[in-house]
C-alpha cells in the first residue's frame, strides 16, 4: 500500500517537475478524503504534511484520531462547509480553502473571534459559472474583499478554483488563466485582511495545465492514492 503510494508520488512529481520547468515553488496537498488514517500515515511517512479533507464530520474525526500527530499536520479543509459546521472546524485548519460565500465569512469571523483567533482562508471563485459548483463569480470578487476589510478574525490569503471536467484538460487552461489572471491583479491591490499568497488550482485530472498556468498550490486525491472507495461518500 505504502509502496503504491510512494510510487504514484514519484511518477506524479515527475509530471508536476516537467510542467514547471523553472522549478517553482507549488505546494501539494494531498486530499485523503474517503480514505483511512492509515493511508494519513502514509502522506506523511512520505514527507507530505499538508492534507485535505472536504467534510467537516470526517475530516473532524480523523483530526482526533491524527492528534499523536499533530507537529506534523498542517490541515486544510476544501468542500463546501456549512456555516453549522464552522464551530467545529474553526482553530484546526491551516487554510479553509473553500470560502464560498458572505454568509460563511461573516459565521468564520464570528467563531475566530470567539476563539481569539485569526482564521486563513482562500476565496472560492466559480470560474465557470458551473451551477452545480460553489464559489463567487469572478465579478463579484472584488466587491467581497472590500466587504471583509473591516473583518477582525478572517485573513483571505488567496483563490481557489475546481475547474469544470473535461475529458481533456487541456480545456481547463482558459479557466486557470483567467484566475492567474485576477490573482496577478489582485496582488497590485491593497485591501484590508487580503493577501494574494496561494493560488490553489489543478487536481488529478488537470494538475499539469494548472502548473503550466501558474498555480502554487495542488489539491491532489487520486494521482496519489487511487480511485476513491464507493461506499463511503
Ligand atoms: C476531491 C477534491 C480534490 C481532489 O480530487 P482528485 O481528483 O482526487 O485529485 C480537490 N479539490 C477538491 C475541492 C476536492 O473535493
Amino acid at each position: 500500500m505504502n509502496n503504491t503510494i510512494k510510487e504514484n508520488w514519484l511518477e506524479t512529481e515527475e509530471r508536476i517537475k516537467k510542467a514547471n520547468p523553472d522549478g517553482k515553488d507549488i505546494t501539494v496537498v494531498a486530499v485523503t478524503k474517503t480514505h483511512s488514517t492509515q493511508v494519513i500515515e502514509n502522506a506523511l511517512a512520505l514527507g507530505f504534511s499538508e492534507i485535505g479533507e472536504n467534510k467537516a464530520q470526517e475530516f473532524v474525526e480523523k483530526y482526533d484520531r491524527m492528534e499523536g500527530q499533530k507537529e506534523n499536520i498542517n490541515w486544510h479543509m476544501i468542500g463546501h462547509l456549512q456555516r453549522n459546521k464552522v464551530k467545529y472546524v474553526v482553530g484546526k485548519t491551516k487554510l479553509i480553502q473553500s470560502l464560498d460565500s458572505m454568509r460563511l465569512a461573516k459565521e468564520i469571523e464570528k467563531r475566530g473571534a470567539a476563539e481569539g483567533i485569526t482564521v486563513d482562508t482562500l476565496l472560492q471563485v466559480n470560474v465557470a459559472r458551473e451551477e452545480a459548483k460553489y464559489g463567487i463569480f469572478m465579478e463579484d470578487v472584488i466587491s467581497f474583499l472590500k466587504n471583509i476589510e473591516t473583518f477582525k478574525s478572517l485573513k483571505i490569503r488567496g483563490l481557489m478554483t475546481m475547474a469544470p471536467f473535461y475529458q481533456d484538460p487541456e480545456e481547463t487552461r482558459e479557466c486557470f488563466k483567467k484566475l492567474k489572471n485576477m490573482f496577478e491583479e489582485l496582488k497590485k491591490e491593497e485591501y484590508n485582511n487580503v493577501s494574494m499568497d496561494y493560488l490553489s488550482m489543478g487536481m488529478s485530472n488537470d494538475f499539469e495545465v494548472a502548473v503550466e498556468e501558474g498555480s502554487n498550490m495542488l489539491r491532489l486525491g487520486r494521482t496519489l492514492f487511487g480511485e476513491r472507495p464507493k461506499s463511503k461518500k
